[in-house]
């Protein structure tokens, strides 16, 4: 499922040259120099379909801005129809998916795999136009398929060669999907697996948080804050192969050290924007403001 960056050329569909092309210039824009600005901050969000992306991406780029922040918003989607936000960046400008489909005989699922390939070769070019923006902070949407942007070759590379300067990961837990606790772990599983391939900090959103009452809310900030309370959920929801399954997940992954504490967000009520942004700020710009 999760593919190593070194296997992408093992793949059955027709544009296998694409992919070994892709790599070629992967290799060679390596050793190009790059023109970013100093005190660039990349934010990636990054999060299954419909958990929220472009809608945080769209309020908490407003938010910024009223808070007097040099932010710029860049969709890195090339498959969205419509977005919550007019892009400061759109991947659409470079990659047209209706395009590859009729060039290469593709059908959608195809082509959107041949697009998150060739991101990866717009990469120095996103760069430059992220440059001419100058701005303080970028905010990405990523496809909203995950594993388009996770986990292939290009997002990883694409989040490395994007900036040198210190960058994050805002991982997105959609909270009416992760209320229970089978679901509430299938999630860490996949923001573990995010984590191992991007190798950057991970801040963990509980996205939609105005959908769930209060104590609902708690209850999954709590797993994430708390193995027992996670255990106990687990035992008391879960039984047979799903309960086993579960609890030998979340033990897998507390031996890796990883944490995953969430912060509930609303995109449609701001709740939450304070701590995500005290969070990114710790992260990334040691405690300062991003725009001084
Ligand atoms: P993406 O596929 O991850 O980019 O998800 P979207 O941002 O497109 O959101 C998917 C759906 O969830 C849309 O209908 C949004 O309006 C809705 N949504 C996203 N964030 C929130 C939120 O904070 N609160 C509520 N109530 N709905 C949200």
């Amino acid at each position: 499922m999760i593919e190593d960056p070194g296997s992408q050329a093992t793949t059955h569909l027709p544009f296998i040259n694409i992919n070994k092309r892709t790599k070629q210039i992967l290799i060679a824009s390596h050793s190009q120099k790059k023109r970013h600005p100093q005190h660039m901050f990349i934010v990636f969000i990054i999060g299954t379909a419909g958990s929220g992306k472009s809608l945080l991406t769209a309020s908490f780029t407003d938010w910024l801005r009223l808070s007097k922040q040099n932010v710029i918003a860049v969709n890195l989607d090339p498959g969205v129809f419509t977005l919550p936000y007019t892009p400061d960046i759109d991947i659409r400008d470079y990659i047209k998916i209706e395009q590859l489909m009729e060039q290469y005989g593709l059908g959608p699922n195809g082509a959107l795999i041949m697009a998150a390939d060739l991101i990866a070769e717009e990469t120095e070019r996103l760069g430059e136009e992220i440059a001419t923006f100058n701005p303080d902070i970028a905010l990405i949407d990523t496809p909203g398929q995950m594993e388009l942007f996770a986990f292939r070759a290009s997002g990883p590379y694409i989040a490395n060669e994007l900036t040198k300067e210190p960058r994050a990961l805002i991982y997105l837990f959609d909270s009416v999907f992760s209320s229970n606790p089978l679901n509430y772990v299938s999630n860490v599983f996949l923001a573990a697996a995010v984590y191992n391939r991007f190798f950057t900090p991970q801040v963990h959103v509980l996205s939609k948080s105005d959908l769930l009452p209060p104590e609902d809310m708690n209850r999954i900030v709590d797993w994430s804050a708390d193995p027992t309370a996670l255990e106990a959920a687990i035992e008391e929801k879960l039984t047979g192969t799903r309960r086993l399954l579960s609890r030998d997940v979340i033990h897998a992954v507390y031996r890796l050290g990883l944490k995953f504490l969430l912060i509930p967000v609303s995109a449609k009520t701001n709740e939450g924007f304070v701590s995500l942004n005290a969070t990114l700020e710790r992260i990334l710009a040691s405690g300062e403001k991003f725009t001084p």
